[in-house]
């Protein structure tokens, strides 16, 4: 795959209408239409923020540690009478 240079992400991003924000783990400027699997770093079971592509790694290991440090929620089941 060719890779463009990151002024042409950033104009592709403002472009479209894309966020452009800095990477919360490596500080890197990553635009939204790079977001994909395995880029959203956990902070809530209902929620995270995404990271930038060359992070994929990192992110999935401290996920990975976020869940079995923070076993699931309990469910609440509502019964009607
Ligand atoms: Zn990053």
């Amino acid at each position: 795959m060719m890779r463009f240079p990151r002024w042409m992400h950033k104009l592709y991003a403002y472009l479209l209408g894309y966020f452009w924000m800095s990477c919360t783990i490596c500080s890197d400027m990553w635009g939204g239409h790079e977001w994909g699997e395995n880029q959203t770093l956990r902070t809530s079971w209902a929620g995270g923020v995404g990271v930038c592509p060359n992070c994929k790694e990192r992110v999935k290991v401290i996920n990975d540690k976020f869940f079995k440090e923070n076993p699931s929620p309990p469910v609440y089941v509502r019964h009607e009478a």
